[in-house]
Parts: C-alpha cells; sequence; structure tokens
C-alpha cells in the first residue's frame, strides 16, 4: 500500500468522472482546486464529481495576491524571441496584468511568465502601459503566473478576491483552504477567523522570501504547510529551492504538521509519456526528505497524461518509501504526546507490529504517529468524517469513521478489525488514544492487542463487568 499520498491539481483533461476514477485508481489521495483558473460553477461541478467517488479531501487553493496575465479572448498567444509585445492594465487591452505594478518597474527590468520559463525584458513604458521584449519562444496562456524581482505586493496576501473564494469554500465544507504567498503568521490567522467553526484546516503555501523568513510562526499557526517551488524558484534565487524543501519539510516532520511538495515534479508528462530520469530522482527525493504529499499541477489540470502521470508517480514513491527514515530529533520531544508517540516509535521499530491503530477526536494522535514514517501503516479511527478525510493527507495513514464509546474503545475497535478483515486474529496491532483525559491533544495510552478473535468475547465481559 502506497504511504505517500499524491495530490491532484483538477483541470479541465480530468475533469471526466472516468478519468478521475482512474486517477484514483492509480493513487490519487486528494484533489486541489487551483482558484487562479475557472470560476465558481467550475468549482462546484469538481466538488460534486470528487464527492461522489468517495471520501477524498479536496482543497481549495487562493490565487493570492500574484500577477497574473490576462488575454482578452482567452486563446493561447505566441511570442517569439526577440519581438515586442504590448501589455496593459485592464481588460481595454487584448493582454493586461491583473495588478497595476506600472511605478514599481522600469525599463530593463526582467519579467517571468509561467514560472519562469518566458523571459521577458521591459523594453518600452509609459504611463499606462508596458512593452516587452521576449527573450525566448513560447505560448502565453490566459492566466498564466507573472514573477518579477521588481515587483513586489504589499499588506494582506488575503485579497477580496481570496475573501470569496475562502467563503465559498467554507460554504462547501471542503477539508482544506491553502493560502497563496503566505508571508506571516497573521495571513494563517486571518483565514482561520473567516472559517472558524468549520473544521477546515489551513495549508500556508511558502512562495516568496517573506514567507521563508518568517517560516517559524507561519508553521506555529498552520495545519499544514505547502513547499510551493512554481513561484518560489522565480521569487528567490532557484539554487536555494531543494535547501530549502528540504528544511521546511523536516520542521513540518517534527512538528507533525502536514507537509506537501509541490510544482513540476513530473512536468514533462504534460507533454510525453514518460517522465525524464531528473523528475523520477525529484519524485523520489521529495519522498526521502519526508513529504507527506506530493503534488501534480499542469500534469492533470491540462496534460495529455493526466492517468499515467499518477501512475508514475505512485510507482517512484512506492519504490522509495522502503529508504523512508523518520527526521524527528528525538531530543526535542516534550510533553505527553510527544513522549508516547516518541515510545510506540521505539515498540514498532522493535516488535512485529503489524498496524498501527490510532483512536482520535481531532486527528492530533495519528498526525503525531505518521511523523514517525512508520514501515506499519497507521489506521485512524474517528468519529467525525470531516476528520477522517483530512486525515487521509498524512504519510501512511488510512482512516476509518466509527463512534467509540470511551470505556470500551480499544475493543470495540478491535472487533470491528477483525470483523471488517481489516486484522488477522494473530496480528500483534498496537492501540494509541487520548483515554479519560477529557482533553484534546492528548495521547496518553498505548496497548497492544492480544488474539484479536478473543475481543468479542473480551467486549462481552467487559460490558458484564460494567454492570455490576
Ligand atoms: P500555484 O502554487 O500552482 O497556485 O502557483 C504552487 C507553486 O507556486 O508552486
Ligand atoms: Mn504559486
Amino acid at each position: 500500500m502506497k504511504k505517500t499520498k499524491i495530490l491532484c491539481t483538477i483541470g479541465p483533461v480530468c475533469l471526466d468522472k472516468k478519468i478521475l476514477k482512474e486517477m484514483v485508481q492509480a493513487g490519487m489521495n486528494a484533489a486541489r482546486i487551483n482558484s487562479s483558473h475557472g470560476d465558481f460553477t467550475q468549482y462546484k461541478k469538481i466538488i460534486k464529481m470528487v464527492r461522489s467517488l468517495g471520501e477524498i479531501p479536496i482543497i481549495v487553493d487562493t490565487q493570492g495576491p500574484d500577477v497574473r496575465l490576462k488575454i482578452k479572448d482567452g486563446k493561447g498567444f505566441k511570442v517569439e524571441n526577440g519581438k515586442e509585445i504590448l501589455v496593459g492594465f485592464n481588460s481595454s487591452y487584448d493582454l493586461y496584468f491583473n495588478y497595476n505594478f506600472l511605478n514599481q518597474v522600469k525599463k530593463g527590468d526582467m519579467i517571468l511568465m509561467d514560472d519562469g520559463l518566458i523571459e521577458f525584458v521591459i523594453s518600452r513604458k509609459n504611463g499606462k502601459h508596458i512593452k516587452l521584449k521576449a527573450l525566448n519562444d513560447g505560448v502565453l496562456r490566459n492566466g498564466l503566473s507573472i514573477n518579477s524581482k521588481a515587483i513586489r505586493i504589499k499588506g494582506s496576501k488575503i485579497t477580496p478576491k481570496d475573501r470569496k473564494t475562502i467563503l465559498f469554500a467554507k460554504k462547501m465544507n471542503v477539508e482544506y483552504i491553502a493560502i497563496s504567498f503566505t508571508s506571516g503568521a497573521h495571513d494563517v490567522k486571518e483565514a482561520k477567523k473567516m472559517v472558524k467553526g468549520k473544521n477546515i484546516a489551513i495549508i500556508a503555501k511558502i512562495e516568496s522570501p517573506e514567507g521563508v523568513k518568517n517560516f517559524k510562526e507561519i508553521l506555529r499557526e498552520a495545519d499544514g504547510i505547502m513547499v510551493a517551488r512554481g513561484d518560489l524558484g522565480v521569487e528567490m534565487s532557484l539554487e536555494q529551492v531543494p535547501i530549502i524543501q528540504k528544511q521546511i519539510v523536516k520542521k513540518c516532520n517534527q512538528k507533525g504538521k502536514l507537509v506537501i511538495v509541490a510544482t513540476q515534479m513530473l512536468d514533462s508528462m504534460v507533454r510525453n509519456p514518460r517522465p525524464t530520469r531528473a523528475e523520477a530522482s525529484d519524485v523520489a527525493n521529495a519522498v526521502l526528505d519526508g513529504a507527506d504529499c506530493i503534488m501534480l499541477s499542469n500534469e492533470t489540470a491540462i496534460g495529455n497524461y493526466p492517468v499515467r502521470t499518477v501512475q508514475e508517480m505512485a510507482k517512484i514513491a512506492v519504490n522509495a518509501e522502503p529508504l523512508v527514515r523518520s527526521k524527528v530529533n528525538y531530543g526535542n520531544l516534550n510533553g505527553i504526546p510527544d513522549t508516547v508517540t516518541k515510545a510506540i516509535a521505539e515498540m514498532c521499530e522493535n516488535l512485529p507490529v503489524k498496524k498501527i491503530v490510532a483512536i482520535t477526536k481531532t486527528g492530533f494522535t495519528a498526525r503525531m504517529l505518521s511523523r514517525f514514517k512508520f514501515k506499519q501503516p497507521i489506521l485512524a479511527v474517528t468519529a467525525d468524517p470531516k476528520t477522517a478525510r483530512q486525515l487521509k493527507m498524512y504519510y501512511g495513514v488510512q482512516s476509518i469513521v466509527l463512534k467509540t464509546k470511551e470505556k470500551e474503545r480499544i475493543l470495540q475497535v478491535g472487533n470491528y478489525l477483525y470483523k471488517n478483515k481489516l486484522a488477522d486474529k494473530d496480528d500483534l496491532i498496537l492501540f494509541s488514544a487520548g483515554l479519560y483525559t477529557g482533553i484534546e491533544k492528548s495521547s496518553n495510552l498505548i496497548q497492544f492487542s492480544t488474539s484479536l478473535h478473543m475481543v468479542q468475547d473480551l467486549l462481552k465481559h467487559h460490558r458484564e463487568f460494567l454492570k455490576d
């Protein structure tokens, strides 16, 4: 069973029930709606379709305050090396930017489009528009992202458009919202305030120098982190990206926070049926770094081989997983949940444990266990279907929804596993839970199954005992 989770961006080429189903069979675990493209009607269609396929977590990704190119007729626009294009800042132009940065740039500044694939230099500028000289050939598409070290967008990273997206995501009751260009803890707090009361987890996307600089405070506030390498690679120097990736993943693992490595993982598969060797290495290395989840963007949204890309990614990940080692620093673990989960990690190293079962209310116990990258699968048991779906994003975690009574929790779950053939009768199962604490986030219990075929008997005796 694949432990690494695959997050697929849903776009025109896979918005088809049959294709999506094949992607899920191939190893897709979660769906991303990228709100830089499309509209609410389309997002609703995506959500309905994904929901119809099963218990799949959905992530709504905000556009962020990024600068995008708009093409009035929505069609592709060819550019040629050395030729100039005229770009305005409102919809009266055929080509225009959605954000007016005219007074931040000067002649000679570089403007990169499509994650830096097409380079331009500003060749002319007046009070209304700019002329850009292309430095290579390429095809511009509506909604392409723009990056330039000269352009800095100040203030809150949650734009009026993103507020609408967040409220939409809240109404649709999705599992996660990803905040683009998170620059500090305040952006995460703002998003959390907006979804209050809904159990929607917030993922901070690290894709700017500000995000990298303020990572520590962002990590404290966010439920998860995305290493958004697309923008990061043009907002910062490209050579910093692999190092930042490793550092972020490690810090997320230490705290048991979800971490997603994103963008261009199998980019050549947008066009080709086989990935490059470098891409295969990139996927494997993200898994070895300790990512919970790896993401596909254009590959599944607009590529020629959406299903095949997921198959390739899954194969590469599965092959790397036996070599994955926990990066958690034991010296920095303290408090009861940390210590309990550390003890479990040691037990799983030394005992022939078949499965780890985390009985959890908020998902905390399962998340704290997932960070240790066990060779054993983790089964999260929770009464809340939403929490169960959220947990499906974490490395090695599967989840089921089951209401348990606190006093006979372990026996009940043991019975369920045995009945549903999720465990064999002689399997050694390790159960972990918060028991009799009444407080959240307080895993304090470790218990081993004896023989599962005995649990039904035990359960009966237990109930009789409680009656007395
Ligand atoms: P995006 O985010 O695809 O929404 O731009 C990911 C990235 O920048 O890598
Ligand atoms: Mn981005």
